[in-house]
Parts: C-alpha cells; structure tokens; sequence
C-alpha cells in the first residue's frame, strides 16, 4: 500500500521534570532575555503560580481568568500587558488560563511560555478560542503557540480526582478525534495511539493514587502527546461538537468532552476498523477472534470509563433535551466534511440524546 500525505511538526521546546518548573522557568525566562513578565494565572491556581514564580520578577500579575475566553476578558489582559509594556507572557493553571494567554499572544505577538497544571493540552497546540454573543470562534495562528512548555507533575496532585479523569479524557479525546480529524495522517495517527495508550495507563492509577508521582507523569506524557496529534490533525466531529456545548450552553469543558466521546466513537468506529482496531489495542482491550474491531474499541473505552467512574450524562452538566434543537442544528454547520461517515442531522440528535441521559453507546450498524 502506498502511503501519500503532508505533515508539519510544529516548533516547540518541552521542559519535563516532576519539582523542577520553578528552575526550568527561570532558566527559561534567561534563555529567552524577557525582561518583563506577565504571569496569568486565577485566583484558585495562585498558590500553584507562586510556587513556580518564586524564582522568576514578574511585572505584572492577571488573574481574571474565565472558562472559553469571553472577548471582554481578553480585552482587559491585552490591556495590563500594553500597560506594562510585557515581553513574556507566562500562563500557570489550566487550558482556560493558557487560552487567556493566546488570546493576548494572538494580538500582540508576545511569546509565551506555558506551565500546565490539568491535561486540557492547549499548551502544546496553535489553536486559539473566543467566545462572544454565546458562539464561540477557534482559529490556528501559530503566534499562540506557546514557545516552551513546563512539565511538572507535582503542580498537578491537587487536582481534584473528578477534574483529573474528565481533564484526562479531554486529552483521549484529543487522541481519538485525531485519527479521523481533517488533517490525519499516520504521523499524528501514531502520536494519538501511544497518547491514548499511556492515558488509559495512567488515568486509573491517578484516580487510585492522586498524590503518586507515576501516574501523574504518565498521564502529562499522554496529555502531550494527545495534543500534538489533534493540533496536527485538526478538529473532527467530536470537537465540533464540544464547541458548541461550550460555547453556546457553557457547558464544563474537560467534562462535557468525556461525557461526549463515547458516543462519537460508536458512531464514527464502524467506518474505520483499522484505527478502531489499533485504538482496542491501545486502550488495553485488543478485539477478540471474530470481533468487530468497531465493537472492540468501544467495549475498552467503556471498560475505561467504568474503571474511573467517569461523567456519562450531559443532563449533569447543565444541557437540557430543549437544547438539542439548537446544539443539532450549530453543530450539522461545523461537522467536518471529511468526516468518516456523512453527518445527518438525525445522526446528531441521537448522539446528543444519548449522550444527554447516559445511554450506552453502540457502534452505529454500517
Ligand atoms: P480550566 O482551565 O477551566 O480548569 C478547571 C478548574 O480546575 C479551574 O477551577 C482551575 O482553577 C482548576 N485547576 C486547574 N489546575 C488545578 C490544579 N492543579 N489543582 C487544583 N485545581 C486546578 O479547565 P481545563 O479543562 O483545563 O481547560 C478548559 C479550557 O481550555 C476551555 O476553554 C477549552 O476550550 C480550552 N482548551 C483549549 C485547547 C486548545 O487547543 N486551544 C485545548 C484544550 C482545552
């Protein structure tokens, strides 16, 4: 079989050591001659910035940080750095503070350096987000590609285990959607297959042991990878469709990923049953003799999900069945022609249906 494709690495320094973010930081600070630094980080993840601050002068410190990047708010944190006469932005705590950080990356030009405290993986991707008038606009610019990226497990053992299995599953999601995304190819196919490999690893054993180093690592290694290959590949149906949950219903992020996942894999798995054969294997579960790899793939992302207790209902989050018409229609819009299988709207509305009551997912019959 010939193989034919076009494929970009993105250019991006990655420093990975658990306790060593506030040296890399600072060495990364010197490296990169910034002079005046501004720290983004929310009030919750202050004490986790301090930390990796302590060896490093900030200029300016923000900490008006909310979820989807509302325009005003980035408005206001382009307006301290301009008032501050920022050269670095350094962005501490979770995707919607390094979202922050690109939207003023994303105007100024200002590089960033990124230190991740959940596994959303926005450090690692060109992908942008804001919301306004409940819509919320992504785009890829590689100015918000953060420069560098710290790695430090030991800021991530706070992480609450209900936050750290849905955030963990955002990252699988980065995986899966990944193998049929626009812009697959077998570079990123291969990086999102050992992302879901070493999440599915990890995610138990950090539900199981929060404060444990080993998992932790295991499930950053996993969130990187996880990222590499959906900034790679481009935005399939799932996160098309979690757009739209967030952006138009503000639903959670990391959860409403989690809760939707299953049901785009039963619906996409059946057209591509090598991919869902490799991801069976990845996520532990390899399809027996005889068995639909499609059938599979579900089955091991179900056992996942039974292991780690992990959101199933949209109902929880805040979407209501009175929404669907709306979510249906925004998403059908923004469903990626490429998509392995065509997307109709009654496909959507049963998604969002089982994914609004817990249904189990099934693999759509092809
Ligand atoms: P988040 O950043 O909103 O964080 C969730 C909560 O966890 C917050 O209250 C935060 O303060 C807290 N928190 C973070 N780290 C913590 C820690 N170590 N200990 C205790 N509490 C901690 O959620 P998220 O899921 O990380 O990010 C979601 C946002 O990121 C969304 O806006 C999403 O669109 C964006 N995102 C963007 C990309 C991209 O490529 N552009 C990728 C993934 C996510």
């Amino acid at each position: 079989m010939t193989m034919t494709f076009e494929h970009t690495t993105s250019s991006q320094r990655v420093l990975f050591g658990a306790g060593k973010a506030a040296a890399n930081l600072a060495a990364e600070v010197q490296r990169l001659e910034a002079t005046r630094v501004m720290a983004i980080a929310s009030e919750s993840e202050r004490h986790l910035a301090d930390r990796v601050c302590r060896d490093t002068d900030i200029a300016v410190w923000f900490d008006d940080v909310v979820q989807h990047v509302p325009v005003e708010t980035a408005e206001a944190a382009r307006a301290a750095a301009a008032a501050h006469d920022v050269d670095l932005l350094v962005c501490l705590g979770g995707g919607s503070t390094t979202g922050l950080a690109k939207a003023v990356a994303l105007t100024t030009g200002i590089p960033i350096v990124a230190v991740p405290t959940t596994y959303a993986g926005s450090e690692a991707t060109n992908v942008w987000g804001l919301t306004e008038a409940r819509t919320k606009t992504t785009g890829v610019d590689d100015r918000v590609l953060p420069a560098t990226v710290i790695y430090d497990a030991t800021l991530t053992v706070s992480l609450p285990v209900g936050l750290s299995v849905a955030s963990g599953l955002n990252g699988l999601a980065h995986c899966v959607d990944s193998l049929w995304a626009p812009k697959a190819d077998p570079i990123n196919q291969a990086l999102a297959l050992e992302g879901a490999r070493a999440l599915a690893l990890a995610l138990p054993v950090v539900a199981a042991d929060p404060t444990g180093l080993a998992g932790r690592e295991q499930a950053l290694y996993g969130c990187y990878l996880a990222a590499v290959a959906f900034a790679s590949a481009g935005s399939g149906l799932h996160h098309k469709i979690c757009h739209v949950l967030g952006g138009t219903f503000d639903l959670p992020h990391a959860s409403t990923h989690a809760t939707v996942l299953p049901h785009v894999l039963a619906l996409n798995a059946p057209a591509v049953p090598e991919l869902a054969g490799r991801l069976a294997a990845a996520l532990g579960r390899p399809a027996a003799d005889a068995e639909e790899p499609a059938a599979a793939a579900v089955a091991a992302l179900g056992r996942l999900y039974e292991t780690l207790s992990a959101p199933s209902r949209l109902a929880d989050l805040g979407f209501a069945e009175a929404d669907i018409p709306e979510a249906a229609a925004r998403v059908l819009k923004a469903a990626p022609a490429a998509n392995p299988v065509p997307v109709t709207e009654a496909d959507v509305t049963a998604l969002l249906t089982d994914a609004l009551t817990g249904a189990p997912p099934v693999p759509a019959a092809r």
